[in-house]
């Protein structure tokens, strides 16, 4: 591609997408257009938030401006996504436009480093495990590569959590490896070295956090360009890195920790207090527990995360704790100032938002109310370019740019100096290729209607399956309602074979047994609402089970108390967003066809509410209907066509 040296970046961008129509790349004007945003977003130097359905080519899009502007500046460029599997696509991409540019500049992938391998870790375990896996491991470590990805190696989970690295700060800072170390040696590279770096948006939330707190950055610049890839997905990592949590073993720990510091003179007068305040937050969290089990009773969706129900009994053990640690703390030697912050915190509910989080263990977690602030001023500081992108920031399809990805900019504290471009339609055809069915044959999915509502859904998924003769992904928000169906799919000898997302395969596995049964059906949830790219005619229908409404835990509720209208102004958008996700693993590529089928009524004719009208208005498939017939008659020709 030839540039001329005084080009400017528009010019640079414009002429590398119109001369690589030679190397094969189609001109996409979405893909165009979106680059040129981006280019004036960074001459001007401003924000820019911008939605790209998918078929855009939004990689591309910001990586083709990334790249010459890093020619011209030679300033560090951070692009953050959510997951590896999008880490290694966009590695490839960038290597692929560099070659088409012809230029070399280095490119660095930056993983959380649990998927580096330690050799100090993994020699010590190599004292009792002789497997020929840990030599192999040790030797790829040697020779410089650390990157499990990259190892061609199967290491089994539990080995792999026991030879990973765990932190940076308190384990490599003073590692005699450091200086030979494949993990410690890219992080040097990334806090020196130029280039263009693609990490995940938690080691991004990272590195913003040193810096607002004048410790080193990760990466080597904090007036650079950053592009964050799967934007949706921002607030939540921030407010991530900024929760602070304790499980009842952190808390003991802390307490045990603090018994063996103590010099053997005071030993035993602080081991008796100590181990008392031990019991208490035993009692403290066998309550918590039962607090999380009768609120999951009463919920019809999935989550992990409950309410702290803060009564005068857990209010007086939490102060109980709170008290005996600060007594601890100023008798004893060890210094437990962080156990009594977060305690403090827990007790300040004007400030804070507190909930529980059931993952496995039970954890209490704490992170500031207005999160929207330290978002605004991390992530968009004044005159410095941050590029937000996602296929689904909009939750409404009228007004303004701005209007439409309002929810999504309120919620991160977008500036109103930043641009927001009009949301980038697909290229792909969905009016021809594509049909929504909103059912209305089920009753309300209220809580009391909940067995009745599976029991109607299984006749409904039947009808469903029948059209597009299995080929199905099912989406789902409870793992309770998931299993339900799947018992009562497996048991009707359909003829196509039924899978579920289980604990005990991985969701690739699972994906990939469904891509080569072509006629397979698919039941998931959570992480199979997004993330799942499955071209062609494996998957030739979504049905939604329910629409995906947020569970009320203490996070949207504290949303929805600072907004007007807690249905419309939250629980409407981010229902919006998630459901858009959720449809969007239908139409991959431009020959992809097939149904969108929702079975909740709240989508349906019957209800016709606000509901209904945001969902036709904002899901690309606009032919809509709510007879099984006419989907059939849509389904059969678009097969015929294909002969
Ligand atoms: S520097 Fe860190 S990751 Fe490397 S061997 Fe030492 S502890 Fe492990």
């Amino acid at each position: 591609m030839e540039t001329k040296a005084n080009d400017t970046l528009k010019e640079s961008v414009n002429n590398f997408f119109v001369s690589a129509q030679d190397s094969g790349l189609e001109l996409r004007q979405g893909q165009l257009d979106m680059a040129m945003d981006i280019c004036r977003a960074i001459e001007d130097r401003k924000s820019l938030a911008v939605e790209a359905e998918v078929g855009v080519g939004k990689s591309y899009a910001y990586l083709v401006p990334a790249i010459y502007n890093y020619l011209n500046e030679h300033k560090q460029v951070i692009i953050a996504t959510s997951t590896i599997a999008l880490q290694e696509q966009l590695s490839t991409d960038v290597k692929k436009v560099l070659e088409m540019i012809g230029t070399k500049i280095p490119v660095f992938i930056a993983k959380g480093i649990k998927n580096y391998a330690c050799e100090t870790r993994l020699r010590k375990v190599m004292v009792k495990n002789k497997s020929v896996v840990l030599k192999e491991v040790l030797q790829s470590v040697k020779s410089g590569e650390a990157d499990r990805s990259k190892l061609g190696l199967n290491v089994p989970e539990d080995l792999w959590q026991q030879i990973c690295g765990i932190s940076y700060t308190d384990m490599c800072m003073s590692c005699k490896k450091s200086r030979s170390c494949p993990y410690c040696k890219l992080r040097y590279h990334l806090r020196r070295s130029g280039g263009i770096v693609i990490c995940n948006q938690n080691l991004l939330a990272a590195h913003m956090i040193n810096i607002e707190n004048r410790a080193p950055g990760i990466f080597n610049t904090h007036r650079g360009l950053y592009i964050i890839d799967e934007a949706h997905n921002i607030e939540n990592k921030i407010r991530e890195a900024y929760t602070v949590s304790y499980s009842r073993d952190d808390l003991i720990h802390l307490l045990l920790n603090c018994i063996d510091m103590t010099p053997y003179k005071r030993k035993s007068e602080i081991r008796a207090y100590a181990l008392d305040t031990a019991e208490d937050v035993e009692l403290l969290f066998k309550l918590l527990v039962r607090q999380v089990k009768a609120q999951s009773k009463a919920l019809d969706a999935d989550t992990s995360v409950y309410h702290l129900e803060q009564n005068p009994i857990t209010d007086g053990l939490l102060r109980r704790v709170l008290n005996r640690i600060k007594h601890l703390d100023e008798r004893s030697t060890v210094i437990l100032q962080d156990g009594i912050d977060f305690l403090n915190k827990v007790l300040n509910t004007k400030e804070y938002i507190v909930w529980l989080e059931m993952d496995g263990k039970l954890k209490i977690c704490v992170c500031k109310k207005d999160i929207r602030r330290k978002i605004s001023s991390m992530l968009f500081p004044y005159r410095n370019t941050t590029i937000l992108t996602s296929a689904t920031i909009s939750d409404k399809n009228y007004g303004t740019a701005r209007d439409k990805c309002g929810y999504y900019l309120n919620s991160i504290g977008y500036p109103i100096i930043g641009n927001v471009s009009e949301p980038k339609p697909s290229p792909f055809n969905y009016a021809k290729n594509t049909m929504l069915y909103c059912s209305d044959a089920l009753c309300y999915p209220s809580l009391e209607n909940r067995e009745e509502y599976r029991r109607q859904s299984i006749d409904e998924i039947v009808k469903l399956l029948d059209v597009t003769k299995g080929k199905s992904l099912i989406l789902f928000t409870s793992k309770e309602d998931m299993e339900y169906v799947y018992r009562k799919l497996s048991n009707m000898h359909l003829p196509y074979k039924i899978l579920i997302q289980n604990k005990t395969s991985s969701q690739a596995h699972q994906l990939e047994k469904f891509r080569t049964d072509t006629n397979s059906v698919l039941l998931g949830t959570g992480t199979y609402w997004e993330g799942i790219n499955i071209e062609g005619e494996s998957l030739s229908q979504v049905i939604i089970f329910k629409l995906p409404f947020p569970v009320p835990d203490p996070i949207i509720e504290y949303k929805m108390s600072m907004a007007k209208d807690k249905i419309r102004d939250v629980a409407v958008p981010e229902m919006i967003i998630k459901l858009k996700q959720g449809a969007g693993r239908l139409i991959r590529s431009s020959s992809d066809k097939g149904i969108v089928s929702i079975i909740d009524p709240r989508a349906g004719r019957k209800l016709c509410n606000f509901y209904r009208a945001t969902i036709l208005d904002t899901l690309c498939e606009k032919n809509e209907t709510n007879d099984i017939s006419v989907l059939k008659e849509f389904w059969n020709r678009i097969c015929e066509e294909e002969l």
